[in-house]
């Protein structure tokens, strides 16, 4: 059975911490050595900071989105921003990965392409904000991997079988499991970390625009870091999800399975069907009509 609580009780008999334990049970499953296990991770958040830089060094563009984390920074810079620094470098970066992955830019799908900013958001950010050792961020994306681990096979990561929650906000209870480990917290604040933000964001449609990953899905891996960042400073101040992190999860798989076809990313409600989207949608379908007659 995969369960958030199995993880963290297996922490606190064995004494091994949440990503030792998150390796040690892949090996088991997968028969690869953990060291080898470990390696690609490693590899994976290499991946992941050469596309936040490749992201972060130009003006990226979607067919309707681009520049917004340019504006967030100039912003930041310029004025007293109400967010913390945190959230507001996590939003940046957040912003810039995921409008790179809109201009077909190569980012690593963690969970999915349309929530690839989410969690380079929150671990880069921290890493800019406070300082982390590599090997610290490998360790916390491993914890975020075991935590996304848990959620694909209890519910889902599709957006398309759970609506957003199941992707933008499996990301932000992922990063959020992932930054109560870079800060120093306990196997059961790292699961309840992902319970608490997973819990705020249950029922959370998904309704592309045009069916392009650009609207709403940019701006909401933007906001939706800030989200997983109260969620890891609750947890760490020891708040509790009173329903268990496994049943929130389970909450979330039956919520997706009674969400309507039309807010499961086939473009046909929620913002995607406002006026103005409709109007994006035949601007796109006539550009994209034009192209094809020339
Ligand atoms: S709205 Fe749909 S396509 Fe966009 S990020 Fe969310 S789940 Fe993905």
């Amino acid at each position: 059975m995969w369960s958030l609580d199995e993880i963290v009780n297996s922490c606190n008999k064995t004494g091994l911490s949440f990503p030792e334990m998150v390796i040690a049970r892949d090996s088991e499953r997968s028969g690869m050595e953990p060291c080898s296990v470990r390696s690609i991770m490693s590899s994976r958040l290499d991946d992941m900071k050469r596309s936040m830089e490749e992201a972060l060094s130009g003006d990226h563009r979607g067919k309707f989105v681009g520049g917004e984390a340019s504006l967030l920074g100039e912003y930041g810079n310029a004025s007293s921003p109400l967010s913390g620094r945190l959230v507001l470098e996590a939003a940046k970066i957040a912003l810039a990965v995921s409008a790179y992955n809109a201009s077909m830019g190569r980012i690593v799908a963690a969970p999915t392409a349309g929530s690839c900013g989410i969690l380079p958001g929150m671990l880069f950010g921290f890493e800019k904000v406070f300082g982390a050792q590599r090997e610290s961020l490998v360790d916390a994306l491993i914890v975020a991997g075991g935590v996304g681990q848990v959620i694909a096979r209890r519910a889902t990561l599709a957006g398309a079988s759970g609506g957003c929650q199941a992707e933008c906000g499996a990301a932000a209870a992922m990063g959020a499991s992932a930054l109560v480990f870079l800060a120093g917290g306990s196997a059961g604040s790292v699961s309840h970390a992902a319970g608490i933000t997973l819990k705020s964001i249950l029922g959370l449609v998904c309704d592309p625009v045009a069916g392009l990953v650009e609207i709403p899905c940019v701006k909401r891996n933007g906001t939706l870091v800030a989200l997983g960042i109260i969620g890891a400073d609750m947890a760490l101040a020891g708040i509790r999800s009173l329903i268990p992190p496994d049943e929130v999860i389970d909450a979330m798989r039956s919520v997706g399975n009674l969400l309507p076809e039309i807010l499961k990313e086939t473009g046909t409600g929620g913002v995607a069907v406002t006026p103005t989207a409709m109007r994006l949608r035949r601007l796109w379908e006539d550009e994209a009509k034009g192209q094809g007659d020339n």
